[in-house]
């Protein structure tokens, strides 16, 4: 019996459905457009790209010449690599150029579906990104539909690392730039640490297609891309507040939770703390650690309590040759190079009187959810999105529509065979892996891991059972083994990350021999030549297998998420083919022990269960996919969380690389300066001679003295105020005309000497400069903040709220000292010689060259890193209170670096070259 719900779909149409059927309206009017295209000759055809342009410029819109523009790479994509569109790929194309997610099956063809709305949208000039999952697939993307856009007059480049600036503003300026999202998010990164508008690669964000969307924006939302570098020597701070928790002998003055491993300070200890940090001069007179200002030191003093109360030494740490080194806590193993992040390591090696080694701070971060926030429309494609779909929609405002098959999916999904141990799903598996290849059947098992794969692995070693073993680390060898896997009989075992984005074809994989075999080859008929003889070859393979019943994909354990076991299955059944899926688990595998609920248990009692037998049966997949969903519902929330707080520093990094790219792009910043010198004065003014004060409140020789200070004059201040009525309008009225006219008189003789113009470029570098300066420790306040507002007893507050609130406040802090800062650098300026320029401007371009250098180190360490870990498994932030994840890519850390040329810039970002640094020998 259906349900209502069904019932009602059943008669009118789910709202999917109804997107696909108006959509059907498009495909039919590009249908009947064919036969117009294909009488074009090559040279038509591609006139029409600029013919298009015309249009655009007369006022057309894009939706205006759609039909004939995907009728037009339609037949491109035809001639240029000898394959057609089907209508489903034309449905799928509309939903990319609407802004939205496109769910397709793997092997439905997604990377040509992409050509359509890319070369529609590309037609702006304004530039067109399309993002892979890793750099194999950008260059082949790029090569492979590179043919289709270069037919019609397009230029392609794609962004790699290894790439130079100069090669990256040239990919940029294409009118299509593929590459993955790490390169895209680090450009971003890296052009607003920049100095000079030309030195910027990145042209703005127009519109952009990511790839296997669900594994971008979901799996690697967790762990934002970061640029992180050493900061100044703070030994000295590590050190005092050590002497301040060390004297804190009274267990009143703390509370431990051995449990949660926390400790946090009582009321009484609170006070102690803060009179010693006063003392030494770590808190201002009066001050509280409850002030907004006082973050740091409330981080620095969380961390050292830890530090003492929490951590052992020879326990969870030892101290070797000078050195704080961790103990891993499960395998008690040392872990050399590791460091506990923020502070916390400091606090340690300040414990234990040991060399202080400089902290690690973000230079620069950004979340991958915020950076594709940045495109004015984003779209998406994968095969697996619709069980994430309220996520992209509240997160993203991406709405997921399900694409139909080309041909009807016709693969067999088993039921789930639960076992007891591991060790019985193992013999099974094996004995299902012997069983399927004796019939010639090839088979893909898909493991959560690189230790599992190769567990396995062994096994049927040992059975001297051939097969091949993937696990991410190399995309292009693998991209190879995973177009042999529908071979009759192949045995392939891979994590769900390896080997995406190439297609598993029964027999063989077609393309991937017509691409290795045509590669520069521009002549369509030549290459369909080709691809005719590769499809005979292979036709006779795939027979074979198709008479073994197709791919069998066999799951080894239940992932977290369903998206991810579908994406498994996905692998077989496509366009049309027969194929099987099954999944072995055992009651001892992660989900079924730490999710499966008490109704899962004494169901498999009802149902009873023998040794070495399997239960089969529907009750099972359904108490499973509830694990399954409650699971996804809590990632989300983390998820959702992680941004919530992320979103408050997101609209803090808008404004200032907004600010600095006006910086940059502006001539003239004299009204800026003056603007805030005189907000200068206003806030002196007003903090020494307050509003509807008398006279004699007036606290004018402080005046005096602070305007001596802070604008570089010495200006009769008290004389005026005892004039007779001079008020304090007036007085600021003076101050600003004293100022202006010296600064006036300043610009004239440093420009007599060194040229016009030169007091210009010495505002816009200085300004840059100072503010690069104060948002890098802005960060490492909001960094701090973070964690305190975890340890704070914010009774009954929303520590988001708090967050907020107080990060609002630093911002407003961030850009008074900034004002500040400008206007007395530019107040002690004096006139300048020729040299003192030139070595002020050495200097300032060797602090660039540093920034540079970390910025670079920084992407180099993140390529590493990816070949590492097959998942970016979220790293969580040791000392902080709330987790933050981080990929922590370390300048610090010489253990990180791998191969580093004698010549190239030692990655310390100490701006020598790496034989002079870190790299010297003896
Ligand atoms: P997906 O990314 O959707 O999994 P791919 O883009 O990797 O799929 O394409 C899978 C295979 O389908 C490729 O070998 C490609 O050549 C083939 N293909 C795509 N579109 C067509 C088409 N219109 N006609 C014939 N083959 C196609
Ligand atoms: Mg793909």
């Amino acid at each position: 019996m259906l349900g209502l719900d069904s019932l009602a779909k059943k008669v009118f149409g789910t709202a999917n459905d109804r997107k696909i059927r108006a959509s059907m309206r498009t495909v039919e009017a590009v249908n009947a457009l064919e036969p117009a295209m294909k009488a074009l000759t090559d040279a038509q055809l591609r006139a029409r790209t600029a013919e298009f342009r015309e249009r655009l410029a007369q006022g057309a819109t894009l939706d205006d010449i759609l039909p004939e523009v995907f009728a037009t790479v339609r037949e491109a994509a035809r001639r240029a690599l000898g394959l057609r569109p089907f209508d489903v790929q034309i449905v799928g194309a509309l939903v990319l150029h609407q802004g939205n997610i496109a769910e397709m099956k793997t092997g439905e063809g997604k990377t040509l579906v992409a050509t359509l709305p890319v070369y529609l949208n590309a037609l702006t000039g304004k530039g067109v990104h399309v993002v892979t999952v890793n750099d194999y697939l950008a260059r082949r993307d790029t090569e492979w539909m590179g043919k289709v856009y270069h037919f019609l007059g397009m230029t392609t480049g794609v962004i790699v690392p290894g790439l130079d600036d100069n090669g990256r503003r040239a990919a940029y300026a294409c009118d299509i730039t593929y590459g993955t999202n790490n390169e895209f998010g680090f450009d971003y990164l890296r052009d607003n640490m920049k100095y000079r508008l030309e030195d910027m690669v990145q042209r703005g964000h127009h519109y952009g297609i990511v790839d296997e969307v669900d594994s971008i924006l979901i799996d690697e939302a967790r762990t934002p891309l970061i640029i992180s570098g050493p900061i100044d020597d703070q030994s000295d701070l590590y050190v005092k507040i050590d002497e301040v928790i060390r004297e804190l002998d009274d267990p009143a003055y703390y509370e431990i939770d051995e449990k949660q491993r926390t400790v946090t300070l009582s009321d009484e200890g609170n006070e102690v703390v803060e009179q010693k940090l006063i003392e030494r001069g770590l808190l201002p007179e009066g001050g509280s650690l409850y002030d907004p200002t006082s973050i740091t030191q409330v981080h620095h003093v969380n961390q050292a309590l830890r530090a003492h109360r929490l951590f052992a030494r020879d326990k969870d740490y030892i101290v070797k040759s000078d050195k704080v080194i961790i103990i891993d806590e499960f395998t008690g193993r040392m872990m050399e190079g590791r460091r506990y992040s923020e502070g916390l390591h400091q606090a340690l090696e300040a414990k234990e009187g040991v060399t202080i080694q400089p902290e690690n701070v973000t230079l620069a971060s950004i979340t991958f959810q915020n950076y594709f926030r940045l495109y004015r429309k984003l779209a998406g494609m994968t095969g697996t999105a619709l069980t994430e779909a309220d996520e992209f929609m509240s997160i993203y405002g991406l709405d997921v529509v399900e694409v139909p098959t080309n041909m009807p999916l016709i693969r067999v999904d088993d039921h789930d065979q639960v076992f007891r141990t591991v060790e019985e799903k193992l013999g099974a598996i094996v004995e299902a892996i012997q069983d399927g290849r004796a019939r010639g059947q090839p088979i893909l098992v898909g493991t959560t891991s690189i230790e599992k794969s190769e567990q396995l692995a062994a096994r049927l070693k040992n059975l001297k059972v051939p097969h091949n073993v993937l696990n991410a680390r190399y995309h292009e060898q693998e991209a190879q083994i995973i177009a042999d896997a529908g071979v009759p009989g192949a045995v392939t075992i891979a994590t769900n990350m390896a080997g995406r984005g190439t297609d598993i074809q029964l027999g063989g994989n077609v393309e991937m021999r017509v691409l290795d075999e045509t590669k520069d080859i521009e002549d369509g008929e030549r290459i369909a030549g080709i691809r005719a003889r590769i499809e005979a070859e292979l036709a006779e393979a795939k027979r074979q297998v198709i008479e073994a019943g197709g791919l069998w994909v066999i799951g080894t354990e239940r992932h977290e998420s369903r998206r991810v076991d579908n994406q498994l299955r996905g692998r077989s059944g496509r366009q049309g083919d027969p194929g099987r899926s099954t999944f072995y688990l055992s009651l001892q595998d992660d989900l079924m022990r730490i999710f499966g609920s008490d109704r899962l248990d004494s169901m498999l009692q009802r149902l009873g269960l023998e040794q070495g037998e399997a239960i089969i049966h529907p009750w099972v997949n359904k108490a499973i996919e509830r694990a399954q969903g409650k699971v996804e519902a809590r990632n989300f929330d983390i998820r959702k969380n992680l941004l919530k707080f992320d979103d408050v520093m997101n609209d803090q990094r808008k404004a200032i690389f907004e600010q600095r790219r006006d910086i940059m792009a502006a001539e003239d910043l004299f009204e800026t300066v003056r603007d805030m010198r005189h907000a200068v004065i206003d806030e002196l003014v007003a903090r020494y001679i307050p509003k509807r004060a008398y006279a004699d409140q007036w606290e004018t020789g402080e005046l005096e003295e602070a305007v001596q200070a802070t604008l570089g004059l010495a200006l009769p201040v008290r004389a005026w105020a005892e004039e007779e009525g001079v008020d304090d309008e007036q007085i600021r009225e003076r101050l600003y005309e004293a100022t202006d006219t010296a600064y006036a008189e300043k610009e004239a003789a440093i420009d007599a000497q060194n040229g016009a113009g030169t007091i210009r470029r010495i505002e816009k570098s200085l300004l840059l400069q100072i503010l690069d300066q104060h948002w890098r420790e802005h960060l490492v306040r909001l960094d701090h903040l973070r964690s305190v507002i975890g340890f704070r007893g914010y009774a009954q507050r929303d520590p988001l709220n708090e967050y907020k609130s107080e990060a609002f406040a630093l911002f407003e802090g961030l850009l008074s000292q900034l004002r500040t800062d400008v206007t007395r650098q530019l107040g002690v300026l004096r006139p300048m010689t020729p040299e003192e320029i030139e070595e002020r401007q050495r200097l300032i371009a060797e602090a660039q060259a540093r920034m540079q250098a970390r910025a670079d180190a920084a992407m180099r360490e993140k390529v590493e890193a990816e070949a590492v870990a097959q998942r970016p498994a979220p790293a969580v932030a040791l000392g902080a209170g709330g987790g933050t994840a981080t990929a922590e890519l370390d300048a610090a850390n010489p253990e990180t670096w791998g191969k580093v040329g004698r010549n190239a810039p030692c990655p310390c970002g100490s701006g020598r070259k790496y034989k002079h640094c870190h790299g010297r020998l003896s």
